[in-house]
């Protein structure tokens, strides 16, 4: 049984389309593989290529130049059909690598990073990560320790980072880093190739899920950069950052939207087959009004994303708070969704062999990554009160 999809407004033909060609892709590259991926913690360097052939590294610029409100669209359509592929520890990896560690050096990286970094990274054979958070500070990231310190034509990077998604398949990061006092203002961003010496990574780190998605530490011990490898201007990179931060939130809501229609289709299959008490496990009341709130809570998400992307897309100053809601909605309504339907599995749904049981420990990390559900309530609640005075 498959989910009952309705039309989207904000799609045109051409996205139904491109969502065919991704949802074959999904099956065929992906599904077939993914146990094999969840085992050995990783997925191999070989899809990349064949997604950058598939031409994926590239959707949001393949939509026309001017057309803003539906610059995000393609990048919506590829994180729904990626959520649905049993394991979000694979479908987050790529969306890391092939867009979000990519973005920031799309729009402020000179010819020379872009040459150096971007271009391999777009053909599908270099890998980027994005390191900000550290062992002492993630949702304020303003008290960062990392310095970067100015000697001569060079940088001496010094500090830690921690949590950094893609950093043992890195070859190339981009580091947060303090490069004087004054606070927001005084933070840098900084692209590392990952073999410089005095670069080090920890091994992957052992989460509850999102296991083909190697997490780790990165150590820069007196790391000499040339000032060639600041990323955009010195001290503006909370400028860069925040409306970045959006896009990560997007793919992030985007990711659950399609996590709870798979998971809604299975639920579908087993309840409508499973009988107990002589009905099937969806003729009962209760799981009925289960159902009915799983799709509710569903196509509202997907009308506040779809929403908060077109707003972000024609630079609406409210589209931080949509994608905040958007993003806050996401790990609710998903975790609600996932804890339901594994309940509706009963032991079946323990098991690990069981997609299930996956996609509720995977989903369990959408309320912290790319902004804890407690930041985006500030956000949301902060830019309701600017507008009220009292
Ligand atoms: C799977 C995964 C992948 C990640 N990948 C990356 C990555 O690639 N790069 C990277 O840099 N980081 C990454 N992170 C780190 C992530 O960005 C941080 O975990 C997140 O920003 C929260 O920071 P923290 O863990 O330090 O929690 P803290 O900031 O210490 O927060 C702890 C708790 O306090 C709450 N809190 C914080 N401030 C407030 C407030 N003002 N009011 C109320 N409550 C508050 C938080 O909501 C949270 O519940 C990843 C994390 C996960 C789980």
């Amino acid at each position: 049984m498959s989910y009952p999809r309705r039309p989207n407004l904000y799609l045109s033909e051409e996205h139904v389309d491109l969502r065919t060609v991704i949802a074959k892709f999904v099956a065929n590259k992906i599904l077939p593989n993914v146990e094999g991926w969840e085992h050995d913690r990783k997925i191999p360097p070989q899809l990349y290529e064949d997604m950058a052939k598939a031409g994926f590294y590239s959707l949001r610029a393949s939509e026309p130049g001017e057309d803003l409100e539906r610059k995000y669209l393609p990048t919506l359509i590829l994180c729904e059909e990626l959520g649905k592929c049993n394991s979000l520890g694979v479908a987050l990896t790529i969306m890391i690598s092939i867009d979000y560690a990519l973005s920031l050096l799309d729009i402020y990286g000179s010819d020379f990073l872009k040459a150096t970094f971007l271009k391999p990274a777009l053909r599908g054979k270099a890998i980027g990560a994005i390191a900000l958070t550290e062992a002492d500070c993630g949702s304020d990231l303003t008290q960062i320790n990392t310095r970067a310190t100015k000697s001569g034509s060079h940088y001496i990077i010094r500090g830690s980072k921690s949590f950094t998604s893609n950093a043992p398949i890195s070859d190339f990061v981009t580091v947060l880093a303090r490069t004087s006092n004054h606070g927001a203002l005084g933070l840098s961003l900084f692209v590392v190739p990952t073999e410089l010496a005095g670069v080090s990574i920890g091994p992957a780190l052992n989460k509850l899920g999102l296991h083909p998605s190697a997490t780790a530490e990165i150590f820069f011990d007196d790391c000499e950069i040339h000032d060639s490898h600041l990323l955009g201007q010195k001290g503006r990179a909370m400028q860069y950052l925040i409306p970045h931060f959006s896009l990560e939130r997007l793919i992030v809501a985007a990711l659950a939207i399609g996590a709870c229609e798979h998971l809604i289709e299975m639920a579908l299959n087993y309840g409508m087959s499973r009988k107990v008490f002589g009905a099937p496990i969806l003729g009962h009341q209760i799981w009925r009004h289960r159902l009915a709130n799983w799709l509710a809570k569903l196509e509202a998400l997907r009308g506040l994303t779809y929403q908060a992307a077109y707003l972000l897309g024609i630079k609406d100053p409210s589209a931080h708070q949509f994608v905040a809601m958007a993003k806050l909605q996401s790990a609710q309504v998903a975790q609600e969704i996932s804890r339901d339907i594994l309940q509706l599995h009963g032991a079946y749904g323990q098991m690990q062999e069981s997609p299930i049981e996956r996609y509720f420990r995977d989903l369990a990390a959408f309320s912290v990554g790319a902004g804890t559900s407690e930041i985006m309530c500030e956000i949301i609640a902060n830019s309701s009160l600017e507008r009220i005075s009292f």
